[in-house]
């Protein structure tokens, strides 16, 4: 092990001052040479759980990842934290391929990014049976299992590579799937031994629900698209016709829009895709073929133009939101033909080709039941992550106060009095809210000083093109909202800003603080507003908006 702690690890390379939910036992589970199997939501920060580790052994950590375009981000964003790591699959040509490998053997990398079709060839054997390995990560662990919808043969192969390795490595595996069967699959398929398993609640506290039974589809997603202005999100629609049709109408209308659909060549799609995360435009229109392998933080607003055809679609696909942690808004525009869009799909199922005839009506009934549930999802009148948490097998208050449901019953005051009081203390603070007419888009909070944000999005933006790197590798958008809110102006105050490290502070802090001082001055920001600041800040627990709302 290194001399650092976890803690240092974290606010060193990480940039921040603590764990979330699940993190610190999974982390203390592999520090401790224990198999370790975390089941979190998306964005709960799964990555964070091997990434501290691997930087505390002494040996290297190989990831096992399903995606090649997650590898290279997840890599470009371990590199600007100034951590040394690779990948190896096959995007690389196999000069680049040789080349990192040689490196890998000299130990030049901490953490190696590896698709599981590579682990049983010969070269990459070789290497693995000599090098140093402390520790194993699957991410993506469901991959392995029949059961999920994204199993992946490659996945199989683990078990026999970690079985001739002279000794074997801990293993952690990690996934995002609820389901009873893929947890049981992952745990056997992998062999994992006697691993802790941790299961933080799938809750996505930042996530709003709302479900729009509109009319007029097109105009409501325009008044949706006007509400979150400015901003990265998704719009999902079930057919590729669906998805020329919304993509022509918003591009009339002179917004910068992407599109993405099986229908089109792998260039094309690449093309798009990197168009969209690296900001260059805001919005995606695509069917559910976008998004695994997808390492956006920033998306603020997944709309689902159509209904789709269970709650586990619905609950990944609009996760792809707000993954980052801030704020985020989910819509799902519901329609009766989008029922029987999906009922057609379920009764022509050619997926499942090699089933025999009663396997296949046990599916479908399967799918007819689900689609129904998606169905009264649509139409409870009470709170939507209630209803979804339940789906899930999972206990939750009576309401979220911040779902379409709860916000309007607010508003209305269609609650019991005793029921709204508890309302209100389930929610805290709620008058600061408001239903957008028609769209249901929450409220933001207010930051201060958007124009700097905007300046500050800039300079990232510019920067993130000259490296070639995603936007969101320099800095997220949370850090630079805390940027903008704080003004750190030295080094002290811009470490104690989230997602800020030291590297990243080496390297990018200058630029920023010069941008942040220019503010200042010609905006005579007063030392007592600092001070103020200064003082919320010592204190980060209390968030920067609850402190705004008083
Ligand atoms: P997952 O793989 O579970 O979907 P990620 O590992 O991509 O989630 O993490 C989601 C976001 O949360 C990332 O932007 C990550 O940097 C951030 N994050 C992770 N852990 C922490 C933490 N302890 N404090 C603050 N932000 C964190
Ligand atoms: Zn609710």
């Amino acid at each position: 092990m290194n001399g650092q702690n976890k803690y240092e690890v974290l606010r060193t390379y990480f940039g921040y001052s603590s764990f979330r939910e699940g993190q610190e036992e999974l982390i203390n589970g592999i520090l401790t040479g224990n198999d370790v199997f975390g089941i979190m939501p998306t964005g709960a920060g799964k990555s964070i759980c091997y990434q501290v580790p691997a930087l505390m052994f002494d040996g290297i950590t190989l990831v096992i990842s399903p995606l090649i375009s997650l590898m290279k981000d997840q890599v470009a964003a371990l590199n600007q934290a100034g951590i040394y790591a690779a990948y190896l699959n096959s995007s690389l040509t196999q000069g680049q391929y040789f080349k990192a490998l040689d490196y890998a053997r000299k130990g030049k990398y901490k953490i190696i990014y590896v698709a599981p079709e590579r682990l049983l060839t010969e070269s990459f054997l070789e290497f693995a049976i000599h090098a140093d390995l402390s520790f194993v990560s699957v991410d993506e662990a469901h991959c392995v299992s029949q059961w999920g919808q994204d199993f992946r043969p490659g996945y199989l192969k683990i078990e026999e590579f970690l079985k001739k390795l002279p000794k074997r490595p801990i293993v952690g595996a990690f996934t995002a799937t609820a389901t009873k069967e893929v947890q049981q699959d992952v745990v056997r398929l992998l062999q994992l031994s006697k691993p802790r398993v941790i299961t933080t609640g799938f809750n996505r506290e930042n996530l709003n629900f709302f479900v729009l039974h509109a009319k007029d589809k097109k105009a409501a997603l325009i008044r949706i698209l006007r509400t979150h202005y400015g901003e990265s999100g998704i719009v999902y629609c079930i057919t590729r016709k669906l998805v020329e049709e919304v993509y022509e109408r918003l591009s009339e209308r002179g917004l910068e829009v992407s599109r993405y659909h099986a229908g089109m060549s792998d260039d094309e799609r690449r093309r798009n895709q990197e168009e969209f995360t690296s900001d260059r435009t805001q919005i995606m229109v695509a069917t559910n073929a976008f998004g695994m392998g997808i390492d956006k933080p920033d998306v603020r607003f997944v709309v689902h133009y159509n209904m789709p055809k269970n709650m586990e679609s619905y609950y990944q696909e609009a996760g792809r939101a707000g993954r980052d942690g801030e704020k985020a808004d989910c819509y799902l525009m519901y329609s009766a033909q989008d029922v029987h869009t999906n009922q057609y799909f379920i009764e022509n199922n050619r997926e499942n080709e090699e089933l025999d005839e009663k396997a296949l009506a046990s599916v479908m009934e399967k799918d007819r039941e689900r689609l129904k549930k998606m169905v009264f999802y649509c139409h409870t009148k009470f709170c939507y992550r209630k209803y979804m948490l339940n789906y899930f097998g999972e206990k939750a208050k009576e309401y979220c106060g911040s779902c379409g449901n709860c916000i309007e019953k607010i508003q209305t005051g269609s609650v019991q009095t005793k029921q709204k009081k508890q309302l209100v203390y389930d929610t805290g603070v709620l008058n600061g809210r408001k239903l957008l007419a028609a769209t249901g888009g929450t409220k933001r909070t207010a930051f201060d000083n958007p124009e700097l944000y905007e300046q500050l999005r800039a300079l990232r933006n510019s920067l993130a093109k000259e490296l070639q790197v995603p936007a969101y590798v320099i800095f997220t958008d949370k850090s630079l909202k805390e940027m903008s809110m704080y003004l750190p102006v030295s080094r002290t105050e811009m470490l104690e800003i989230q997602g800020v490290g030291q590297t990243k502070y080496d390297k990018f802090g200058q630029e920023f603080m010069n941008v942040i001082s220019k503010f200042k001055e010609e905006h005579e920001v007063s030392p007592a507003k600092v001070y103020a600041r200064a003082k919320i800040f010592a204190h980060p627990q209390k968030t920067p908006t609850s402190i705004d709302d008083k």
